[in-house]
């Protein structure tokens, strides 16, 4: 049985006095069951990792550096993250393999580097609107998974998470329909199946792309959607719970 996840990706928003509102205000109220994580950006990581010390909330990055020590100026390691208590951290978000062209391959080099320090790395795929037009959804996610897939063992690949985001839907108010989505995660779920049937049965597949409270439930009652990454509405506390009961 997959517990739900729901990950709030903060992207390059907040400062001290958010992170501290955002995150007393989740802790003031009941939790969801589903697993919930919060992204905020590098500088509040440590503030939010202290706040949320004991609580069943998680702490992730949205990115980490291929190396995990030496002269890379401006880089964060993942071994870094661990030290901080972080646990999970995003890898390959369109928003980074569009502005600072990352690559499968630097995706996969980062995966690795995110397993090493012991972080569980939540690896972001989806095609654009173009690709989707020119029906190329399935290969497109397909070749950006299949680099993980290929580049990991049967050990590594248990601790990994794909999030299925459409480039389409993120931050555009458009959200895949949950039969669209679903039928990426089915897709994705059966390739990992040709890996290991044991290890599809237990990934978590999220899907991201303008999740909100009214759309949540129909798209994690889907058989492959096993909660969400959510950008916007993951910063506002009421918005971001509402959507984690919608995991339950
Ligand atoms: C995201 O950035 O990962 C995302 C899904 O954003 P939004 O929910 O705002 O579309």
């Amino acid at each position: 049985m997959r517990q739900k996840l729901v990950a709030g990706n903060w992207k390059m928003h907040g400062n001290l006095q958010m992170t501290q509102d955002l995150l007393k205000k989740l802790l003031k109220k009941q939790l969801p069951a589903a697993q919930l994580l919060v992204c905020p950006p590098f500088p509040y990581l440590q503030q939010a990792a202290q706040l949320l010390q004991g609580s069943t909330i998680a702490v992730g990055a949205q990115d980490c550096a291929v190396a995990q020590e030496g002269a890379f100026t401006g880089d964060v390691s993942a071994l870094m993250l661990a030290d901080l208590g972080v646990t999970h951290v995003l890898l390959g978000h369109s928003e980074r393999r569009q502005y600072q062209q990352e690559s499968n391959e630097l995706v996969l080099a980062k995966t690795q580097a995110a397993l090493a320090a012991g972080l569980i790395p939540v690896v972001c795929v989806g095609e654009t609107l173009q690709q989707r037009d020119a029906g190329l959804s399935g290969e497109v996610v397909l070749e950006q998974a299949g680099v993980i897939l290929r580049g990991l063992n049967r050990d590594q690949l248990d601790r990994v998470i794909f999030a299925y985001e459409p480039v389409w839907a993120i931050g555009t108010g458009l959200t895949a329909s949950p039969e669209q989505a679903q039928e990426i995660h089915a897709l994705l779920r059966s390739v990992v199946a040709k890996v290991d049937k044991k290890l599809a049965e237990n990934m978590l597949l999220l899907y991201g792309g303008s999740v909100k409270p009214d759309n949540a439930a129909s798209l994690f009652g889907m058989t492959d959607i096993d909660g969400g990454l959510i950008g916007g509405a993951s910063l506002d506390a009421d918005q971001f719970l509402a959507i984690g009961y919608a995991a339950e």
